[in-house]
């Protein structure tokens, strides 16, 4: 992949500290993410992953060091996190689809109540998002009557219709029966192409290879090692990495 090194730094962490209860989680992190970059965060359960990526948008309260978005720093008293999650779209292991609405309602909710955006243009918007993801003549469906790999897509695209400057994915085929895992896949693999910055956790060791920019190799609340995906899969530079990759047979 072309270098984005260069590009302009969209998110920057800086000597990160974050605990629960005095058990430490996160430690010394420093990175900087780069408009356009996929960074892929790799390590063992437990490590820190999903810690990390909730401190990055917001939803976790850190003890130390700083996080800036476009410069301006997270960790003051009176950031706006409402105003700064519509940039940072976040999608978990479960979508968390409204049960009770259609597909597009799911959708349209946040573009509507919270920017207060027009409902046609919206709607545009959601349908063309809805396609690209081969899901458009699912619009009027409700969650129950999709499987996982058509819900998550759908919750990938609910993220993207409040056109966030970077997205944030944390394992989000982790629960998803193995025939459904390409499809999702294959949708951040788009969003990569399209030049969307994004910050990827997850254990598919193949997809991690193909549409990372960087690796990021967390082992006990650390960064143990930072490498581009060749590098990393190939040789290397950590004992714990290397054991990582053993268990995946890499
Ligand atoms: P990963 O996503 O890499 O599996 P997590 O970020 O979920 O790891 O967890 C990192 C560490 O923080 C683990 O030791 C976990 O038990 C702990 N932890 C995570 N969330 C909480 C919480 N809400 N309260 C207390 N400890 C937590
Ligand atoms: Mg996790």
């Amino acid at each position: 992949m072309a270098n984005k090194e260069n590009n302009q730094v969209l998110l920057e962490v800086k000597n990160l500290y974050k605990e629960y209860d005095g058990k430490i989680a996160l430690d010394q992190i420093d990175l900087s993410i780069h408009q356009g970059e996929v960074v892929v965060i790799l390590g063992p359960s437990g490590c820190g992953k999903s810690t990390f990526l909730r401190c990055l948008n917001g939803l976790e309260e850190i003890q130390g060091g700083d996080i800036t978005f476009h410069g301006h720093s997270l960790t003051q008293k009176d950031v706006e996190w409402q105003h700064i999650r519509q940039k940072i779209g976040m999608v978990f292991q479960n979508y968390d689809l409204f049960p009770h609405m259609t597909v597009i309602e799911n959708i349209l909710l946040g573009p509507e109540k919270v920017q207060h955006r027009d409902r046609d243009e919206v709607m545009k918007q959601a349908e063309q998002l809805l396609d690209r993801v081969g899901l458009l003549d699912r619009k009027d469906a409700y969650p129950r009557q999709l499987s996982g790999g058509q819900k998550q897509r759908i919750a990938i695209v609910r993220a993207l219709c409040m056109n966030p400057e970077i997205m944030l994915f944390d394992e989000v085929t982790a629960a998803l029966d193995p025939e459904m895992v390409r499809e999702v896949l294959d949708v951040i693999l788009g969003l990569a192409k399209q030049g969307m910055t994004m910050v990827i956790v997850t254990h598919e060791m193949g997809f991690a290879r193909s549409v990372a920019d960087r690796i990021v190799f967390v082992d006990f609340g650390k960064v143990c090692e930072i490498a581009g995906p060749e590098e990393f899969f190939t040789t290397p530079k950590t004992e714990r990495a290397r054991q990582f990759l053993n268990i995946f047979q890499y």
